[in-house]
């Protein structure tokens, strides 16, 4: 135990000296340092803060460029667009969804909202997130492909979509991923949330699936204090998108005519003037953190603690990024350590079927998932400037 103490004294060291700080050390803080002030102003000083505004259209414009996706629709946040792009997949109540029980609660719950349920999947080892054989197992156990669709045997439903989650930023086994899927016609809808800057060959998250979600929280790699941005290749869903996420509203120059139970989902301009801002700004972050990643590797290089790095033929955002304990209490004891010190750490989320509102969920064996659920712990990660 006391060589452990001693390790864990100087990863708070290096943290310290990387951030240049002895006091409170957060796990991801924004940064604002380019055009934020002006074009928020810009909102105020024209008084279009709120659903009509030109940096609205010029957030997606910059968002399809970027991922080389070509239609994005911005949200009020990736949540809502998560339940969006699930419906415009195709879920409906008394669906089920596939999803991996490691992920952000938002997952889950997004596709509740839809009325459909989630199925619990593995995750591999090494992405951390939704393992393409688990979901070929569960589908060859489970999965009849009938006319409509595949369909759970045992429980009579449809399964509807399949969402994978790439966690903090590192992409999940897309090709692997993407054949499965094909082979058993479910349409696949990213939760890219985390993965803004993250490539699966040389190609954007997001782009893999029939839609993906990006979302702009204030703890996501660029936030616009609140957001999300729906993104599919397919025309005709982007526009069914933007019309549904913005209370289905026909064209009229007076009259108010609507033609579907739609959402007030849309993104206020004021804050996709944030959003454009710090957009603008994403290629610096991403080599800030890439040069911040560099340097944990180095200094855990050969240690008992494991940094955790994109995979061959990836390339990740380094959002969070995180390391890998020994075991369940050793992660406890690294979490009191740098906690103690002001040096922000976070354990990775409680398995979904843990929480009450998803404990009757079917899973299956989470192997993976419970191995990396006591091990995997967040550190610093913020842009550094
Ligand atoms: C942040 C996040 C979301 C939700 O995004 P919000 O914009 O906060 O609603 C969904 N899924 C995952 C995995 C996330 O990390």
């Amino acid at each position: 135990m006391p060589k452990c103490n001693m390790a864990f004294k100087q990863v708070i060291q290096f943290i310290q000296e990387k951030f240049q700080s002895k006091g409170f050390i957060p796990l991801h803080a924004p940064s604002f340092m380019g055009n934020e002030r002006k074009y928020l102003m810009d909102t105020i000083d024209s008084t279009f803060v709120s659903s009509v505004g030109a940096y609205v259209d010029l957030a997606e414009k910059m968002v399809a460029e970027i991922s080389q996706i070509h239609k994005a629709v911005a949200v009020v946040n990736g949540t809502s667009g998560l339940q969006i792009a699930l419906q415009l997949a195709g879920v409906q109540p008394g669906d089920e969804v596939i999803t991996q029980a490691l992920t952000f609660v938002a997952t889950a719950n997004a596709i509740h909202y839809t009325g459909a349920e989630p199925v619990f999947l593995d995750v591999d080892y090494d992405t951390m997130g939704l393992s393409p054989k688990a979901v070929e197992s569960f589908l060859e156990e489970y999965g009849e492909l009938r006319e409509g669709g595949t369909y759970n045997k045992k429980t009579g439903k449809r399964i509807a979509s399949c969402v994978p989650m790439h966690t903090f930023g590192f992409p999940v086994h897309l090709d692997e991923l993407v054949s499965v899927c094909e082979k058993w016609k479910i349409p696949i809808v990213e939760d890219a949330a985390e993965s803004l800057g993250s490539f699966y060959k040389m190609q954007h998250t997001g782009s893999f699936g029939k839609l993906g979600v990006f979302s702009f929280n204030g703890n996501k790699i660029v936030t616009c204090g609140g957001g999300g941005m729906i993104v599919t290749q397919e025309e005709d869903l982007g526009k069914l998108g933007k019309h549904l996420t913005t209370t289905a509203k026909v064209a009229h120059p007076y009259e108010y005519v609507h033609d579907h139970v739609g959402y007030n989902f849309r993104m206020p301009n004021l804050n996709a003037a944030l959003l454009c801002a710090q957009l603008e700004r994403l290629d610096f972050y991403l080599k800030n953190k890439r040069q911040l990643a560099h340097e944990y590797i180095d200094f855990f290089e050969g240690q008992e603690i494991i940094f955790r790095k994109e995979l061959d033929n990836t390339q990740a955002n380094y959002w969070l990024m995180s390391v890998e304990l020994e075991n369940l209490s050793a992660r406890n004891a690294f979490l009191k350590a740098t906690n103690d010190a002001k040096t922000v750490t976070r354990p990775i989320w409680q398995l979904m079927y843990r929480l009450p509102m998803y404990q009757h969920c079917y899973r299956d064996g989470q192997t993976n998932a419970v191995i990396l659920e006591e091990r995997i712990v967040n550190i610093p990660s913020s842009v550094r400037i």
